[in-house]
């Protein structure tokens, strides 16, 4: 069916600049936004963050009538009404989260025609009175958030989004389709359940997210490698994906003992306790959740700054959708993925003892060489990860560890043809580690008793270490030359990848081990200059400040990007303020003139207990107490009751020195001792080491 165009009254970009403050759409943006105001069916791929709900917000204000958004993520639905209210736009939401009093409010401006979007769980669809209530209320365009849930493959699948396309055809409105998931055979299921199987108007949509470093690393003492990541990123908001539940458990509470705010989630918990976690991501600065990957449909956060997965993702997709959640303002974030021989038989077993038909099996196969791939790379991950999603850039990206630092490389023909024979001579029966000491001439108790010493391939590998063949054996098995065997435990089998180099038609290059950079422990990049952190701080503070006093998260108020340019460009009037990205008229009204404060008199802004200190030792010092204390706000575990020093206090702290427990707790108490007295200490020892 097609829709007869619409007009809209008044343009979307001008929605755009005045209610969200943006000057300009993000790459791929304007021309979705266009059609889907225009009332035409739409089909947009595009990753999440890549400003997905401005693509059905602004058309919804732009058009006449209620715009409808089906999403199967409460926690992100409530998230997104109070941010279209402080932002000034009528939303509601009725999902199962409301109180009656919130379905009541919502109906009501329903029914006086002031809602211009209406978020609504699939569930509700279930239901005989949505339809005529949806009519009623002059719904003029549906949007379907996640629209991947109609497929019965996804394990996102929502019975109740079979239901949307009887939905679309009893009101007779344009939907538009959102989804990050990339695969054909997903888009084709949307095609027909969703749009009755006329085409839509479909983009594929910028998969870049440039913002986000990419990195990997071989597995080698992960606990410590993902420690040593948290640590270089105290106080940010970040997510360690881990492969089993008991790993999330074990990793949040060293992450806790190494003194971070860190919570654990899996699919095992209570409801109660899950949501739980998931509000407390979403609202507080700098928490850490170990989770699972059950963790993330539900998490709307746009300033989370990292995401490290401890072990190897299931596939390329996964991977991209994981690490997407870093950085969705748009400021500079980072990942690191974890892997080792043993995620990849994980990862393979998997597969194999799945209940998917074979087709099904092999494609996923596929996905998960993708993936490592990736993570064997020999130049910019970008390009590789890209050109997986169909795009092709053309240069390195200068923004993941390959571009940092080239690997060094090596012809590795030989040692794999070695690796494929020892492997091809013992009947494809036996695991890396025997094969590697068939290759090294390892003289072992099982070698000997199967007659292995009198191999041809016996010993021919002598040449490399044993760690340099366990290098070898991973990336053989990264690049899908051998497999395990599902039905013999742990067996290597050679694929037909490996054919042509065994015949010596094909030669194949390397790695070297990757272990060392590794271990060479993880950059940090800084969000702003050195001399703007002060004042980006400043801002942050009166964020918090603002978000708890109004019981929101603090990134409703603004975003990191948001304060980040603030704090570059430091806007000193009100009219030079609404120009900053993310500044929009209702915001500005609210907000601008407390940040504008903070802006223009960073100077006056300062406490004067902390003025006083300026250009003394003990000012860097109250700089360091205060940042030590407010990585301790709420505790080591990050579940206590916030509690913090005065300024004054920090100042006489900074100023005395104190050396024990005793003298520190006549100058702050002994509550406040009790919170930050080993911090404080710890520190002040380091300093006067220091000087
Ligand atoms: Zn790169």
């Amino acid at each position: 069916m097609t829709q007869p165009e619409v007009t809209p009254k008044m343009s979307p970009v001008s929605f755009l600049r005045d209610v969200f403050g943006f000057d300009a759409f993000r790459p791929g943006q304007e021309e979705i936004v266009d059609a889907v105001t225009a009332g035409r069916d739409t089909l947009a791929i595009m990753p999440t963050g890549g400003g997905k709900s401005l693509c059905y917000q602004l058309p919804a204000l732009a058009r006449d009538g209620v715009t409808v958004v089906i999403s199967p993520l409460i926690a992100l639905m409530r998230d997104q009404v109070r941010g279209l209210r402080e932002a000034g736009v009528e939303a509601g939401a009725l999902t199962s989260g409301n109180t009656p009093e919130e379905t009541d409010a919502v109906l009501e401006s329903l029914r006086e025609g002031r809602l211009k979007l209406l978020y609504m769980a699939p569930e509700r669809l279930a239901s005989g009175a949505t339809v005529p209530l949806l009519q009623r209320a002059g719904t003029s365009l549906i949007a379907v958030d996640e629209a991947h849930c109609v497929s019965q493959w996804g394990h996102d699948f929502r019975p109740d989004y079979l239901r949307i396309g009887e939905l679309k055809r009893q009101l007779g409105v344009p939907l538009a389709a959102f989804t990050a998931t990339a695969d054909a055979e997903t888009r084709e299921e949307i095609v027909q359940k969703l749009f009755g199987g006329t085409q839509p108007e479909t983009f594929l949509r910028g998969f870049d997210r440039p913002n986000i470093h990419l990195a990997f690393a071989v597995k080698d003492s992960p606990r410590r490698q993902i420690l040593d990541f948290a640590a270089a990123r105290r106080g940010q908001s970040g997510i360690v994906y881990c492969g089993t539940r008991a790993k999330t458990e074990s990793l949040a509470k060293a992450l806790s003992e190494a003194g971070h705010s860190a919570l654990y989630y899996h699919g095992g918990m209570e409801a109660d306790a899950r949501r739980e976690a998931e509000t407390r991501f979403q609202r507080e600065d700098g928490l850490i959740v170990a989770a699972t990957v059950a963790f993330g449909m539900g998490i709307d956060k746009p300033d989370i700054r990292w995401v490290a997965h401890a072990d190897l993702p299931k596939s390329i997709e996964a991977y991209y959708q994981e690490i997407g959640r870093a950085g969705r303002d748009g400021a500079p974030s980072e990942t690191l993925t974890l892997y080792g021989p043993d995620d990849i038989r994980y990862r393979r077993q998997q597969i194999d003892e799945g209940l998917a038909p074979p087709e099904r099996r092999a494609a996923d196969h596929g996905r998960l060489n993708a993936l490592l791939g990736l993570a064997e790379a020999l130049d910019c991950r970008r390009k590789v990860l890209l050109g997986y999603f169909g795009e092709a850039p053309g240069e390195p990206c200068g923004h993941c560890d390959l571009c940092d630092k080239p690997p060094e490389t090596f012809d590795a023909t030989q040692p794999v043809r070695m690796a494929l024979s020892a492997a091809l001579r013992t009947g494809e029966s036996f695991g890396a580690g025997h094969l590697i000491d068939i290759v090294m001439g390892n003289e072992t108790e099982k070698v000997r008793q199967r007659g292995h010493d009198g191999l041809p391939t016996f010993g021919v590998g002598k040449g490399h270490s044993k760690a340099q063949w366990q290098a070898i054996f991973r990336q053989i098995m990264g690049r899908d030359l051998m497999r395990p065997d599902p039905e013999r435990h742990g067996a290597l089998r050679m694929t037909e990848a490996a054919r042509p180099i065994l015949r010596g038609e094909e030669s194949i290059v390397l790695r070297k081990d990757t272990i060392k950079s590794a271990r060479s422990g993880p950059k940090v990049r800084a969000m702003v200059s050195e001399e703007d952190a002060p004042l980006l701080s400043a801002l942050k503070a009166k964020r918090r400040a603002l978000a708890e006093a109004a019981n929101l998260p603090a990134y409703i108020i603004f975003t990191d990007r948001t304060l980040i340019e603030m704090a570059e460009t430091k806007p000193s009037t009100l009219d030079q303020m609404a120009r900053i990205g993310g500044v929009g008229a209702k915001k500005l009204e609210s907000y601008g003139r407390e940040f504008l404060a903070v802006i223009t008199g960073a100077e006056e802004e300062v406490h004067p207990a902390r003025r006083r200190l300026a250009g003394r030792e003990a000012g860097s010092l109250y700089d360091r107490l205060m940042a030590a204390q407010a990585d301790l706000h709420r505790g080591p575990d990050g579940m206590e009751k916030p509690m913090s020093c005065s300024a004054k206090e920090l100042a006489r702290v900074a100023s005395a020195k104190p050396r024990d427990m005793a003298a520190l707790e006549r100058l702050i108490g002994p509550r406040h001792a009790e919170r930050f007295g080993r911090a404080f200490l710890q520190l002040l020892e380091d300093s006067s080491e220091a000087s």
